[in-house]
Order: C-alpha cells, then structure tokens, then sequence
C-alpha cells in the first residue's frame, strides 16, 4: 500500500485503502476487509501521516475456547523527512526517513504492526464469560453441568472452618 509523495503539493491530502489482512500480512484470524484512512499533510519539508484502520477477526475465547468475532480499530501517525538532520526533532518511533530517489511511501509494515497490536492480549467471547469445566469440559456458558465441584484447596481450610464457625454462631 504505497502512497505517492514525489511533487505532491503543500497541503491535506486524503486516501482511502481497502486491503485485504492477507495483503498486509495479517495473521488468518483477521478477516474480511481492512478499512483504511489516510491523510497526509505536507508542510515545507515535513510529511505528516495520520492512518485510522478498522477491522474484525475472529478469535478463539481464551476460557471456552469458542470462536468468536470482534472488531478491531487502531490508529497511527508516522512523520516522513528526506534529510536525517530534520528526523532529530521527531520522536524515533514517529518518524521515517525517505530515501533519496524514493518517490513513495509504503504504510504496509506499519499498519500491519498497528492492527496486531489491536488485538487484545486477554480473548474473551464476553466479560462474563464462565468458561469450560475442569472436569468434564463442557461450556459452562450453556449452563451448569452435572460435575461435583473438585475438593477445595487445603490451604483455605482454616478459613472455612472459621467461616462456618461464624455461620452457626449467627444462628
Ligand atoms: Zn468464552
Ligand atoms: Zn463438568
């Protein structure tokens, strides 16, 4: 996805993308189309890039590992300067330099590094999600199965005993 930036006049420009995930190199869990948008800004020397993507996947629910869909927006803003001198006021991870002869800019890579770090690091089909069952692995979600919960760990023993304790002095 390359964006032409030689003789380009001063001022916004806009663009608009639709990718597929495997054209940005997208892992298959994305799906469906990639919406970009893109202005670029050109001021003197300077390029501003500002890109807004959206996209879905489908992902597998880290507790009851089923399947579910759910989109993704991310956003990105990248400086280009052709002289290294005019990188230094920029933040390193903000900047790019274009090399001399280079007359366009390819925004693949960091769209690409963007979306992936969209996806959440905790998958969940939703908030509340309960899960499989230990013991028999049924989807806790469908509703209750017919397991007896395991032996509690010992550790809370005290606990518990104190807490029963407590119960029948109430009563
Ligand atoms: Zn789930
Ligand atoms: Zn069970």
């Amino acid at each position: 996805m390359k964006i032409q930036v030689g003789g380009l006049s001063e001022g916004l420009h806009t663009y608009a993308f639709a990718p597929t995930p495997t054209e940005l190199g997208l892992p298959r869990e994305f799906e469906g189309i990639v919406e970009v948008g893109a202005t670029l800004e050109k001021t003197g020397k300077d390029l501003f890039l500002r890109v807004k993507a959206a996209a879905q996947g489908v992902w597998e629910c880290d507790r009851c590992i089923t399947e579910f869909r759910c989109p993704l927006s991310a956003h990105y803003v990248m400086y280009y300067v052709w002289e290294e001198e005019a990188a230094a006021q920029f933040d390193p991870s903000e900047v790019q330099l274009i090399p001399a002869g280079v007359s366009a800019i390819d925004i693949t890579e960091d769209l690409r590094q963007t979306l992936q770090l969209a996806v959440p690091l905790k998958r969940l089909c939703r908030e509340s999600c309960k899960g499989l069952c230990p013991q028999c692995g049924k989807n806790l979600n469908d509703g209750p199965c017919g397991c007896t919960p395991l032996a509690p760990d010992g550790r809370w023993d005290k606990l518990r005993e104190l807490m029963t304790d407590t119960k029948h002095d109430a009563r």
